[in-house]
Parts: C-alpha cells; structure tokens; sequence
C-alpha cells in the first residue's frame, strides 16, 4: 500500500478527496465514494476500503452492511494530489444495485474477463477436487498441467496449420485455460508474462 497522506491538497479540497476504486485484478471502475483523512486512515490501517458519507455524515465502510466489502490493495493519488484512486479485490458485487460496478455491468475489454476468470481460477485451488474440473485438475500436481498445456498447445498449432478458425478458436481457448491453472499452480499468474512483455517492448 502506498502511503500518500501527508502531501494530499485536503485543505484545497474542504477535507473531502474523491476515491475511484478500480478493481485491482480487471482493471475495472467499481465505484466512487469521498474520503476524509480519517477515512483514508482507517483503510489504510483495516485493509478495507472505507469512505467518509456525505449522506450519512460519518465514516461507512463499503459492505458493512451488504458484506460486499472491498480488500484494499493499494491507494495513490493524481497528479495533484486532490484525488484518490484505490485498486481493491472486491467481496461480491460492488454497486447497490447488485452489479459488479456503478457504471456498467459488461465487460470494458475482453481482456478483462481474463482477470475474472483467473480469480475464478485461483479460488478453485483451495476447493474439493471433486467440485470442478478445475480442482481436479491442480489436484494432479504441476507435471499433468503442463502436460496438458503441452497438449493444447499442439492442437492450437494444428488447427492454425490446416486454416480451421472455429478449431483453432477453441483450441486456443483450450490453451488460455490451461496455460491460466498452470500458472496459478505454480504460485505466478497471467499478470507475470504480461509483465514480461511489457518489460522488452520498453526496451
Ligand atoms: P454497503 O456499504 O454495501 O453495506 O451498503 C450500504 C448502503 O450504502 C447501501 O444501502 C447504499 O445506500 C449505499 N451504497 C452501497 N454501495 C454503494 C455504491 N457503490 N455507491 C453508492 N452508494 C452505495
Ligand atoms: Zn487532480
Ligand atoms: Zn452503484
Ligand atoms: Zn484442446
């Protein structure tokens, strides 16, 4: 967590800075709430994210009473300093509505649901390998998902190989999947690769 107190505009902004809570996994906009110094406080040292309420002129804390709290991962400010933006791992729906988000319930890019689905994922690992082809599958240890992996990465090529796009489609679904579970068996996520990438397209 990036401690950002301290240097923030309050007097500027009448001790109330707006926090746009992102979902730290999708990349997602969750929602937006105001924060009093107090608020930032008590989310900084409670790991869930807490507001200062307008409406209720006190501090609430997301989900206290819905449950659908959110997990704090880290807060930063903007580039001047007179608003808040919170990356969290929401509990459940975020919106009082009962959508994931305030603004929209579809996905932003595609590419998000790939965050969805690893969270999905990571969650499987802790579950009875009877429950889900999932479990089962990380119940079998590292050697059988990279073989696996190894698998459907042979289809994918084969597919490509003889022009099949519904084949091919699927096949790399197959391998996303696959290549997903592997990495979270192995303690790493998606998230590292694209790091990678990110790393030599800066050099
Ligand atoms: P909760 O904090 O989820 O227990 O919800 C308590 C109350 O806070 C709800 O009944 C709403 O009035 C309000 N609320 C909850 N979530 C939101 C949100 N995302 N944006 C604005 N108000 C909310
Ligand atoms: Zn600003
Ligand atoms: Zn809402
Ligand atoms: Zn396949």
């Amino acid at each position: 967590t990036q401690e950002t107190q301290g240097q923030l505009a309050w007097e500027k902004m009448d001790n109330l800075l707006p926090a746009i809570v992102q979902d730290a996994v999708t990349g997602k906009v969750l929602m937006q709430g105001y924060m009093n110094p107090e608020a930032l406080e008590v989310t900084l040292s409670t790991g869930k994210v807490t507001f200062f309420s307008r409406s209720k002129q006190r501090l609430w804390q997301k989900g206290e009473t819905s449950g659908n709290t959110l997990d704090l991962v880290s807060v930063s400010s903007d580039c001047d300093d007179d608003s808040l933006l919170v990356l969290a791992n929401p509990n459940g729906p975020t919106c009082h509505t009962g959508a994931e988000s305030c603004w929209f319930d579809g996905d932003v890019a595609d590419y998000t649901f790939v965050g969805d689905l690893e969270r999905v994922l990571a969650a499987r690992k802790s579950a009875d390998p009877e429950s889900s082809y999932t479990a089962k599958l990380y119940s079998k240890g590292v050697k059988r998902i990279a073989q696996k992996v190894g698998e459907e990465g042979v289809e994918t090529a084969l597919a490509a190989t003889v022009m099949d796009k519904e084949e091919l489609r699927n096949e790399a679904a197959d391998l996303l999947y696959h290549l997903t579970v592997l990495l979270q068996a192995c303690d790493m996520s998606v998230s590292d690769a694209v790091n990678v990438l990110r790393e030599r397209h800066k050099g």
